[in-house]
């Protein structure tokens, strides 16, 4: 087996022993990044001034006995962490030459560990999306079948940990955006309670729905970078003051008397036949393993991809207002007074999909549509948080499909955004509720495409998800298999 095939757990052992060192991982990341990354764009960024100097860090950091099981460990970041020196787009015109002058606390925490900051990916423009098209930097592949998309918004990550590019990667998960691209690469991918990871320095989209997160190889190493980058922060005001649990010793507890449920709005007509065996299967799986299977609903599912689309448009068109050309990223030079030189700006600067949620988000929010649009869909929001919590009283997990389909074909939903909305019918409920959620692996389908179910806790209890993650993916494997990408 190669170095870049292994998880983070394994690199780290090898540092311990000796047997290998952070300079020779990260070359062989180099050359691997160099050879696959024209075929994938997975990264926007690998920027190797950077990496050399937290190359001899880490190698310093590591003869210390206390140093983190991160320390040296290669990890890419979504281009929309802010990082200090390193340019942050967002996958924007607007911010193409936009280069932070500090870090996201997640990076902070991230180098604090020692951890090798590999490079930035590729992501839908904002984060608004579900397939990297958006990005004006051009569209991220899917390992599995380059002529398929990784999912979005965080496909360059989620192509990047699938192809042996990186060990681990951050994404962000506003509606799905860490859990779906995970899937449809098969990869595991933590979206955790809303206020468990700082949002400080991640470029905003919708902030009551933005949740930064983790997209690993193997449940343990979602465990491992969730306590890493977990934790309050006073300079993020929605930072939740709990402490970290350390996940990673909490996930041999097996799954005797833990009761799943599944809810029967999450298997719906049209949804994928292979998507549905693959989910029903684990649900046999599952059962096996010691957990209690109950059947729940969820009765106002079908409200959540509307009331997402008005409360995250809505978010949006507001956090987006400040990328005016005064302050910092593109300005337009073709403008005479400054009226015309914030429209030019803004009309240049920003895709297609961009200015869809703007204008969306700001008719939602217009004097005398503001109760009918935005009030109506705040109280939606409440009902589909109300449902989660009764069905928690009658079990400690939700059980269901990440995405109802498996990765689909560059450009084939680019042209419907309303089809590409649908991609996240079943990740959006759980953002409106601030809940954590989980993607892992749980088959293929016959053509070899990967699919991922989703695991829901309660809110902080993403202890008891990443455990029936672990137990389940201890019983399966399927991570052992990789794509064929050469
Ligand atoms: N695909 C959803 C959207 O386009 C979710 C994106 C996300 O989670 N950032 O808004």
């Amino acid at each position: 087996m190669k170095l870049y095939e292994l998880s983070i757990k394994e690199i780290a052992e090898l540092y311990r022993k000796g047997e290998t060192t952070p300079g020779q991982v990260v070359d062989g990341l180099l050359r691997r990044i160099e050879q696959l990354n024209p075929k994938l764009n997975a990264f926007l960024s690998v920027d190797r001034e950077h990496i050399a100097d937290q190359v001899q860090n880490a190698e310093r950091m590591l003869k210390r006995h206390d140093a983190s099981p991160l320390c040296g460990i290669p990890i890419a970041v979504k281009d929309i962490f802010a990082t200090n020196g390193i340019r942050t787009t967002c996958a924007s015109k607007i911010l193409e030459n936009f280069i932070p002058p500090y870090d996201a606390t997640v990076i902070k925490k991230l180098k604090a560990a020692g951890v090798v900051i590999i490079g930035k990916t590729n992501m839908d423009e904002f984060a608004m999306g579900s397939s990297t098209e958006t990005s004006y930097f051009g569209p991220t592949r899917n390992p599995w079948s380059p002529d398929t998309v990784p999912g979005g918004s965080s496909g360059g990550s989620a192509s990047a940990v699938a192809s042996d590019m990186a060990f681990g990667a951050l994404g962000t998960d506003t509606g799905g955006s860490i859990r779906q691209p995970a899937a449809l690469c098969g990869i595991v991918g933590l979206k955790p309670t809303y206020g468990r990871v700082s949002r400080y320095g991640m470029i905003a989209f919708a902030s009551s729905l933005d949740q930064g997160g983790t997209m690993t190889k193997t449940v343990y190493d979602s465990a491992l970078l969730l306590e890493t980058i977990a934790g309050f922060d006073p300079k993020d005001s929605t930072s939740a003051d709990r402490p970290v649990e350390p996940f990673t010793n909490l996930l041999s507890s097996g799954l005797n008397n833990v009761a799943i449920g599944v809810p029967e709005e999450y298997f719906i007509e049209g949804m994928d036949g292979d998507v549905q065996r693959a989910v029903t299967q684990a649900i046999d799986t599952m059962k096996k393993l010691g957990a209690k299977i109950v059947k729940i609903s969820l009765p106002h599912t079908k409200y959540a991809v509307a009331v997402y689309y008005i409360l995250a448009s809505s978010e949006a068109s507001s956090n987006l207002a400040r990328y005016d050309g005064v302050r910092y990223g593109y300005r337009s030079e073709q403008a005479q007074n400054l009226i015309d030189m914030y429209k030019n700006t803004r009309a240049q600067g920003f895709g297609r999909e961009v200015k869809r949620r703007i204008m969306l988000g700001t008719f939602a929010l217009s004097a005398g549509y503001y109760s009918a649009f935005y009030g109506k869909a705040q109280k939606a929001r409440r009902l589909i948080t109300d449902d989660f919590n009764n069905a928690f009283s009658t079990c400690d997990i939700i059980l269901a499909p990440t995405s109802p389909t498996p990765a689909f074909k560059l450009g084939s939903k680019l042209d419907d955004p309303l089809k590409m909305y649908l991609s996240d019918i079943f990740t959006i409920p759980l953002n409106l509720a601030g809940l954590p959620g989980v993607s892992v692996p749980c088959g293929f389908t016959d053509s070899g495409l990967p699919v991922g179910m989703q695991l829901i806790g309660k809110q902080f209890d993403e202890r008891t998800i990443l455990n029936a993650a672990h137990a389940y993916e201890r019983e399966m494997q399927w991570f052992k298999k990789k794509p064929e990408i050469h």
